[in-house]
């Protein structure tokens, strides 16, 4: 079972790597020696207070069902989970099986005068699941788990129709028996659900290649407070405004999806995932660019840092081809600059080959040297285990977090380096270090998102492991917004993004936000303070 305070399965315990170690104790210092145990689960769960919600068949007021549905995976989240300091806890919790359920489940949330939050994996990362803690409303969850699995396959179309609640592996095992997969792997995969990926605009690492969830989610339907939306499957129209744009990244504003279709193709005959160092950053972000708008048919590009390079190998342990692989490329004249480049292609395999060459090509003229499939073989391999790494720090001492953006070639270069400097002397007025790394992760013609992994000591005090978070947040958003990126290319806006959402779209563009979620839901009960923040 997933544990309950963290990402990784109950019971499972690895350890740092000496060598991730020694690196986090060389960059940000020894971890603090005084720190707290984890709250135990069984006293978290015997301080849940009793419901504020009137009985109802769907709900269950279980503290351990509520426990386990009050928070995501951010890390202010992570910080109340192991502290035990949880705050609002949802009063109750409820599994709806139909369509209809939900419609009861928001009609009774009404007559209570009830919050409601859609739950569907719980993965997020921005606050999306989070009972706001200004709002004296009981709150209800409605966890999204029994509405999950296929339930019609257009094969002809590749059009599948899935419950909300379908978890990754899940949705992949009712299509791969017809030779169908949708290609949507976020690095949440096992954990995340369809309706998640729908409502946060989910990106999977493939989606140069498959598409983003925008482009794979053909329609569905929407259970709101006002009432019931379809969203009808056509392959294009011009019949005005797409209303799919409403649902998609609607964050559980506008009511519950309750189903969604989605456009599947061929599983791909072929993949490969070969790897290229490149001398230096400048060569590495110029050869990206050249790939990204050479229109190659490639599923997957991700591009790391010097920084990032050295940080995944000593992450990864010392191995002994590890050792073989950097001495051979010292011999060919690349050294501690040397930017990682993982280069994925997925389809028919003539143009998996040539997808690769013509890629190969142009990171060829930017000096890169090809490295084969070994470690491109180790990433597909250990993909979505890579967030473990999250617990075994956090059991270390430190805390691990993400930011990500999307910006534009012209301004990527700065952005990149003004995010590295933001997060790396984020807690200098603290005195302490953090260590931060980057890549590019989804290319597009136009620019790229850039993902950075931060990682700083954790303090005695949990509040104070909050604050230095929150420093860091700021610092981090401030800089992309000033660099002119997205405040999220991927993980949505939910609670933490909230502040620096009108730069973007702007005073008008904030009101017809909200006029939108009254529509779909005149008492703003659904997921206050997410997305729009309290406006009803
Ligand atoms: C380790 C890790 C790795 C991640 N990697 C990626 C990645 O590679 N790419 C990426 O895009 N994201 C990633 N994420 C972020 C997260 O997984 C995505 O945002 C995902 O789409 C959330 O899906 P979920 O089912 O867990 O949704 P939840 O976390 O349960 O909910 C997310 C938001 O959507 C709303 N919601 C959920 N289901 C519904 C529904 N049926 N109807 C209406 N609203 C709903 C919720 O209220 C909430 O506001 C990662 C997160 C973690 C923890």
């Amino acid at each position: 079972m997933r544990r309950w305070n963290g990402w990784g399965e109950e019971g499972s315990s690895a350890t740092l790597s000496a060598e991730a170690r020694r690196l986090l104790e060389i960059e940000i210092g020894r971890p603090e020696v005084t720190l707290p145990a984890d709250a135990r689960f069984d006293d978290v769960v015997a301080a849940v207070p009793a419901t504020r919600l009137p009985a109802q068949l769907l709900l269950s007021d279980d503290p351990a069902d509520r426990v386990r549905h009050a928070r995501g995976q951010s890390l202010p989240d992570w910080i109340a989970l192991r502290s035990g300091r949880l705050g609002r806890v949802p009063d109750a919790v409820a599994h709806p099986a139909t369509d209809e359920d939900v419609g009861d489940l928001l009609a009774h949330a009404a007559g209570a005068g009830a919050a409601v939050i859609p739950f569907g994996g719980g993965t997020s990362v921005v606050g999306g699941v989070t009972p706001a803690e200004d709002d004296d409303r009981p709150t209800l969850t409605i966890a999204l788990d029994r509405l999950a699995g296929l339930t019609n396959l257009d094969e002809r179309s590749g059009l599948a129709t899935f419950g909300a609640g379908t978890v990754g592996p899940e949705l992949e095992a009712g299509l791969a028996p017809h030779g169908l997969t949708l290609g949507h792997f976020p690095q949440s995969f096992e954990r995340s659900t369809l309706g998640g990926w729908v409502a946060a605009r989910s990106a999977g690492q493939q989606s140069i290649g498959f598409g983003r969830i925008e482009d794979l989610f053909a329609g569905g339907r929407i259970v709101a407070p006002a009432g019931t939306m379809d969203l009808p499957l056509h392959p294009a129209s011009a019949a005005g405004p797409d209303l799919r744009q409403l649902v998609l990244g609607s964050e559980g504003r506008l009511g519950v999806i309750t189903r969604a279709t989605v456009r599947a193709v061929p599983k791909p005959q072929g993949e490969a995932f070969p790897a290229w160092f490149l001398p230096d950053w400048p060569h590495t972000m110029e050869a990206a660019r050249e790939v990204a708008r050479a229109g190659l048919p490639l599923s997957m590009v991700r591009v790391s840092t010097p920084h990032e390079t050295i940080s995944l190998l000593a992450l990864a342990g010392r191995s002994r081809s590890g050792d073989l692989l950097a001495r051979y490329l010292r011999l060919r004249g690349l050294g501690a600059e040397r930017s990682l480049v993982l280069v994925g292609a997925s389809g028919m395999e003539r143009f998996v080959e040539g997808a690769v060459r013509e890629a190969g090509s142009i990171l060829r003229r930017h000096g890169g040297i090809a490295v084969g499939g070994s470690i491109g073989r180790r990433w597909l391999a250990t993909r979505f285990a890579a967030p473990d790494l999250r617990d075994t720090a956090w059991d270390a001492g430190y805390a691990l977090d993400t930011v990500e953006t999307a910006v534009d070639w012209t301004r990527l270069p700065d952005l990149a380096a003004s995010l590295g400097r933001a997060l790396r002397h984020g807690l200098d007025d603290r005195g302490e270090r953090v260590h931060a790394f980057s890549h590019l992760s989804h290319l597009y013609p136009d620019g790229s998102s850039i993902y950075a992994t931060y990682v700083f000591r954790r303090a005695a005090d949990p509040d104070e492991t909050l604050d230095r978070w929150r420093r860091l947040k700021a610092a981090a958003s401030e800089a992309i917004v000033a660099g002119g990126g997205t405040i999220s290319h991927q993980h949505g806006v939910g609670r933490d993004h909230l502040p620096y959402l009108a730069l973007e779209k702007g005073e008008l563009g904030m009101a017809a936000l909200a006029d939108v979620a009254r529509r779909f839901d005149p008492d703003g009960t659904m997921n206050p303070g997410v997305l729009i923040g309290r406006a009803t």
